[in-house]
């Protein structure tokens, strides 16, 4: 479904993306892990038409997006949930989730648009209950489900989220990751950066290791779980907490 090959990013002479490859395939969740600064952002960035000069090739469903700007690659299909939330704090719950919908709103899609908010409040009842609410008053974990729910107004095949779980409470993490599965099994795609590779590779099936913008690990999930160097490095002590079930 996406496709990166040889993909380099730069902020002036600096390269923080250096020839990375990688392939997204339909109805998966593929997670990019790796510490800070390791250019996984940056490589977002890129597919979503935010960073003026990159390299190589990003092909979505076969179509080059080298020249997009941001509108014309979520009116393509993709769409980010970006680190840090970035909802619109002043304004309340359900004018930031129809801000998701622009592109609808332009083409009058206005019967749609009610369609797609009543279905991401059945996915986010808290949201329902908040929605006249200022967004900046909500919780941390409101606000980054605020965050995604505002990425899914836009009918996404491919949904990005960097770092999804900055901040927020364990219980709320799985929370969140669990509303990921639902949404692969909804047919939706995922694109999941994370700090927390313990929870990402949890529910992935497939993982990049970034170090200082290379890959350099990769592996069906359950296999980078197991290994001993992505255990040492990004696992922790705290391993196996997650999901027990599982
Ligand atoms: P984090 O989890 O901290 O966001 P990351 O893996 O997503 O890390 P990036 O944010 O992509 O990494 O950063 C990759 C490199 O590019 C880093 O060295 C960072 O300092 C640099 N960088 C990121 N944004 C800019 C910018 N706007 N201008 C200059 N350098 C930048």
């Amino acid at each position: 479904m996406l496709r990166i090959r040889n993909l380099k990013c730069y902020y002036g002479r600096i390269m923080a993306v250096k020839g990375v490859s990688l392939s997204v395939k339909k109805s998966q969740i593929i997670t990019l892990i790796g510490a800070n600064g390791s250019g996984k952002s940056t490589l977002l960035e890129a597919i979503c038409g935010l960073l003026p000069g990159w390299e190589g090739e990003i092909t979505f469903e076969g179509i080059p997006l080298k020249g997009f700007d941001p509108p014309a690659v979520v009116k393509h299909g993709i769409s980010l949930v970006p680190e840090g939330r970035l909802i619109f704090p002043p304004i309340s719950v359900l004018d930031n989730l129809k801000l998701g919908a622009y592109t609808m709103y332009r083409k009058r899609q206005h019967a749609a648009v009610k369609q797609t908010l009543e279905k991401i409040l059945e996915l986010f009842p808290i949201l329902g209950q908040r929605a006249k609410q200022a967004a900046g008053t909500l919780s941390g974990g409101e606000q980054q489900m605020l965050a995604i729910g505002r990425a899914l107004m836009s009918h996404p095949k491919l949904l990005l989220l960097d770092e999804p779980s900055m901040g927020l409470a364990p219980l709320i993490v799985e929370k969140i990751f669990r509303t990921l599965e639902t949404l692969r099994e909804e047919g939706i795609t995922i694109l999941l950066v994370e700090q927390n590779a313990q929870a990402a590779l949890q529910i992935a099936d497939y993982g990049y290791v970034f170090e200082t913008g290379t890959v350099v690990l990769q592996g069906r999930a359950s296999e980078l779980l197991a290994d001993q160097e992505v255990k040492r490095a990004y696992l922790g002590k705290d391993y196996g907490e997650f999901y027990d079930d599982k």
